[in-house]
């Protein structure tokens, strides 16, 4: 049940220049290059960025927290602005502002000329995530300048090294800095409150609710080190080799988490397609797009990405190892650990660094401003939860006991692949969206 909202203030100032802002905020972002490898010696633009930010929020009078997370450059930002009711936890909206490398030679355009042009803004963190920065940015500003009261408290945090894990950004914070978010409950950030238009033109917005866990795996083989002439029985590469490929083929069990259920059932609401138990996976492949992020939720998945043995020909080495990329659904840690002591074999040493998955309920006061939000700027529309095969900064958040959520609200062209244009090629964002989602996050922040 959506609860019944209090009819839009009158006197509250439209939102035309917070618009315009958040237009012009996200290509300036966009030509601010904070490329983020994910090796700190080739660092560039995150301070940079961070002060721009700093200074766009003290311009309308916040005091502003600028935090080096960890090493030097790697800047951050929160500021908070008080709500009417002391009583209720504060809301986290939350960005990064690091971005994906770009090679230049691919693109259409400059990847850090943020061009405006053919109705799009243009460049590297179009959507990952420049465009919610700006959105948000350019509300805090609005919500200081027109003097308007959010019931609750919200915090805003600009963060440093979201692609590369967090570690010198929302994970570094979390462990180090947890005062910054006192009193958060629920947050909100990317990749969620984008549209897919179903069927008939009928669009469905989806409001991210869970993620899946990133466990990067090393597995470690052992044998007896010997010369590569001689008959030899226990060869570390020929060990570890064999459980890699047993792995890499291996296929996990079909999992229906809440969120991906309540998805397909949201779906199939919409268009009649029926999802089969049988053959879910050839029913989601009918979802055109959106159908490759959709069909990575529904099991655990291990794909072997580097293989690191020997150092020279004729030398068998007594250590091999194998880096695997384990996405592994909400609640299946442990089923996923018994499948693989199954498949590696006794012999087969693991090491494990990641973050765990998160997922949340659709349901409860939030979840009704958000779809409220949407459904004022776009009525017809459904808002519906899904699962993030990938990760975000909420992982680290989640750890504070936050709620998190995937909402940054953009009503997108219905042939626009948007799930390619994230860390792609010619990656942009239509002006139209930044503009629509500018008006149903104010409508949003005002009233939540
Ligand atoms: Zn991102």
């Amino acid at each position: 049940m959506t609860e019944q909202l209090p009819p839009t203030t009158p006197d509250v100032p439209d939102t035309s220049l917070a618009e315009e802002e958040a237009v012009r905020l996200t290509s300036e972002l966009i030509r601010i290059d904070t490329t983020n490898t994910g090796d700190p010696d080739t660092l560039v633009g995150e301070r940079a960025a961070a002060e721009f930010v700093a200074a766009q929020l003290a311009e309308v009078g916040y005091e502003t927290t600028y935090v080096e997370s960890g090493a030097p450059g790697r800047g951050n930002v929160v500021a908070r602005l008080a709500g009417s009711d002391p009583n209720r936890g504060a809301l986290l909206v939350h960005g990064h502002l690091d971005v994906v490398p770009a090679d230049a030679s691919e693109w259409s355009v400059h990847p850090f000329s943020g061009a405006v042009q053919d109705g799009y803004v243009w460049g590297r963190g179009a959507v990952d995530m420049k465009d919610m920065v700006a959105m948000s940015l350019a509300l805090a500003r609005r919500l200081k300048r027109d003097g308007i009261q959010p019931k609750r408290d919200i915090i805003f945090a600009f963060l440093a090294d979201e692609e590369a894990g967090g570690h010198f950004g929302a994970q570094w914070l979390v462990e180090n800095r947890p005062e910054l978010f006192e009193g958060a409950t629920e947050a909100i950030s990317e990749v969620g409150g984008f549209s897919i238009t179903v069927k008939d033109g009928v669009r469905a917005y989806l409001i991210e609710t869970a993620e899946k866990g990133i466990a990067w795996m090393t597995l470690r083989a052992r044998g007896r080190a010997g010369h590569g002439s001689m008959i030899h029985d226990d060869n570390a590469v020929t060990k570890l080799t064999q459980a890699v490929s047993r792995l890499g083929t291996h296929r996990f069990p079909i999992v229906l988490t809440d969120s991906v259920r309540e998805f397909l059932q949201g779906i199939s609401d919409i268009t009649g397609l029926a999802f089969d138990e049988d053959d879910l996976e050839g029913s989601v492949a009918k979802l055109g797009n959106i159908a490759r992020m959709i069909g990575a939720t529904l099991r655990d998945t291990a794909n072997p990405t580097m293989l690191k043995a020997g150092y020279k020909s004729n030398v068998i080495p007594s250590i091999a190892e194998a880096t695997v990329d384990c996405r592994i659904l909400p609640g299946r840690q442990a089923a996923f650990e018994r499948e693989l002591d199954e498949i590696l074999g006794p012999d087969i040493e693991r090491e494990w660094v990641g973050l765990p998955p998160l997922e949340t309920t659709f349901d409860g006061a939030l979840v009704d401003h958000m779809t409220s939000s949407i459904l004022a700027e776009d009525p017809g529309a459904k808002a519906l939860p899904y699962m993030l095969s990938g990760g975000t900064d909420a992982k680290s958040f989640a750890q504070l006991g936050i709620r998190c959520f995937g909402y940054a609200p953009l009503r997108l062209p219905a042939d626009l692949d948007f799930s390619a244009l994230f860390h792609g090629v010619d990656e942009r964002v239509p002006v139209d969206a930044l503009r629509f989602g500018t008006r149903v996050l104010d409508r949003f922040l005002r009233n939540c």
